[in-house]
């Protein structure tokens, strides 16, 4: 019985051994790119990788797919003069659809008409009770809320985003989502030149 036991610590032993010096081999054959690189980190997750394969957060960290969702950020468009045009309308489709009612939106009016602009004088998420479902990304008419993959959100206050903290330019969304943005401006520039066409 205790010979067995024995042989048994032995043979964790090795395996530990094994793993510790695959560690090394593995490093060799990747010179330098096993570690802090994208490839580095999904060789080491696949079943071809050898030895350690802990991801080492934060100094790195595991690329998430394209449809990854966290919290909503807010899209504008960066005008040739410079000026930065929001895409929200504030029609409040979002806020509606919400789950857990986490969007504020206050709108903006003409102080001469008092009759309301399509552009949110304020808009919140919170961020601690957004549940990242993505139904807002889903409804909006006019691409303006989009689900961003910054999931680093950690904080020691309450993540209640405003405005301009939520804001991020139409260059930053197709950066983490190229093939759902490149899609929806092909769409957007076809229903406009359609809409053209028929006022000709
Ligand atoms: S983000 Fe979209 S759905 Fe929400 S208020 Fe703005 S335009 Fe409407
Ligand atoms: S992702 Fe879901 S929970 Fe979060 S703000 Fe959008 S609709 Fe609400």
């Amino acid at each position: 019985m205790s010979e067995s036991f024995g042989n048994g610590i032995l043979k964790g032993l090795g395996v530990t051994l094994k793993r510790f010096l695959d560690t090394y081999a593995d490093d060799l054959k990747w010179l330098g790119k096993r570690y802090h690189t994208p490839e580095g980190i999904l060789h080491r997750a696949s079943k071809n990788g050898r030895g350690i394969f802990t991801v080492q957060y934060p100094e790195e960290k595991i690329p998430v797919p394209e449809e990854f969702r966290f919290v909503p950020l807010l899209v504008y468009d960066v005008q040739p003069d410079g000026e930065k045009v929001m895409r929200c309308t504030s029609c409040g489709i979002c806020s509606r659809v919400c789950p857990p009612q986490c969007i504020w939106i206050v709108r903006s009016t003409d102080p001469a008409t008092n009759r309301p602009i399509p552009d949110p004088a304020e808009f919140y998420i919170d961020a601690d009770i957004c549940m990242n479902c993505g139904l807002c990304a889903e409804y909006c008419p006019f691409d303006a809320i989009k689900m961003d993959h910054d999931y680093e959100l950690a904080s020691f206050g309450r993540n209640l985003y405003n405005k301009a903290q939520l804001a991020k330019p139409a260059s930053y969304y197709s950066g983490i989502r190229p093939v759902n943005a490149a899609r929806e401006d092909a769409a957007r520039a076809a229903k406009e030149a359609a809409r053209a066409s028929a006022h000709e």
